[in-house]
């Protein structure tokens, strides 16, 4: 069985290489005979509160496109219960370091995130209870340097460094890490297609995964929309959300969409999907320019 998901954090309207990315996991999914299942990503309540009704404008996006999705939609903050207990569940420890102690002590960062070097690891229980005093600790997991790798559709084998990364954050919150890894196991996740922008996290989740019992799903990170200065697809680009682009009709956007994962000039997702390459391999970045998406990898 083919499971994926669409996990859309309801920050801000979905731009289109997040479209392009959901159209990807939706194309494997229904080319698999499997489901395409919808998780929101909305454990970050002051951001979600601030995009206002973010959640359903990307819903309506997405089923404007004609990207639906199987059963109902599951909402991170409605399943606080199950981090709860899958934290209880592994080997943790309290950490009262602040954000500069660690930039302080650990190595250079990779993917713009800082590996954590273990300090509240060696604290003794007096020196714990003395800090509990003056700072809310982040619960970490020990996961203690463990290599880990991940086999990923488009970019091969992808091997990390696990360090003991964020469960619960400072102010209480569950991590995003944590949250996506008892997501994926509890919803029967067997393929996992998201943005490329998290690949580097890949290891990471895969090593909870195991230590939490679950199987390991298979990535696909797909390329982001890059702008024409080859950074990610932003606002200083002009049009990047559907909203931007009213005289688009649906088929015109799908058929944008589709080309720039190598799948020709399709002028509907089914059209798409019949020229879908059995190996899945459409996962080229692309870049839009003047109103033009384009591929610079387009597969043979
Ligand atoms: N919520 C994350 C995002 O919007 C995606 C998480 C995932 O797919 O694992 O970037």
């Amino acid at each position: 069985m083919h499971v994926d998901r669409y996990a859309p954090s309801p920050t801000s309207d979905l731009h289109l290489g997040n479209l392009r990315t959901a159209l990807a996991g939706w194309l494997l999914a229904r080319h698999a005979g499997g489901e395409w299942l919808m998780r929101v990503e909305d454990l970050d309540r002051a951001r979600v509160r601030a995009a206002g009704d973010a959640e359903r404008r990307q819903l309506d996006d997405l089923s404007s496109l004609g990207l639906h999705w199987d059963g109902p939609v599951a909402r991170q903050s409605e399943r606080l219960e199950l981090y709860a207990d899958a934290v209880a569940r592994l080997d943790t420890y309290e950490c009262f370091c602040t954000r500069r102690e660690i930039a302080e002590a650990s190595s250079a960062p990779h993917d713009g995130y800082r590996a954590y070097p273990g300090t509240c690891r060696r604290l003794s229980d007096r020196q714990r209870s003395e800090l509990r005093g003056s700072r809310r600790p982040a619960i970490r997991v020990h996961a203690g340097g463990a290599t880990f790798a991940v086999e990923d559709a488009t970019a091969g084998r992808v091997e990390g460094v696990v360090d003991d990364f964020v469960l619960v954050r400072g102010d209480g919150e569950f991590a995003y890490n944590l949250a996506v890894v008892v997501d994926d196991i509890d919803m029967g996740v067997t393929h996992i297609t998201r943005g490329d922008d998290l690949l580097s996290s890949a290891p990471r989740q895969a090593w909870l995964t195991a230590q939490l019992g679950g199987s390991r799903a298979r990535y696909a990170h797909v390329g982001l929309v890059l702008g024409p200065d080859g950074r990610r697809l932003a606002k200083r680009d002009g049009a990047v959300t559907l909203r931007d682009l009213p005289d688009l009709s649906p088929g015109d956007v799908l058929a944008t969409l589709s080309e720039s994962l190598g799948l020709g000039p399709c002028r509907t997702t089914y059209e798409a999907l019949a020229a879908m390459p059995g190996d899945g391999r459409f996962y080229a970045s692309a870049t839009w320019t003047d109103g033009t998406l384009t591929s610079p990898r387009r597969p043979e």
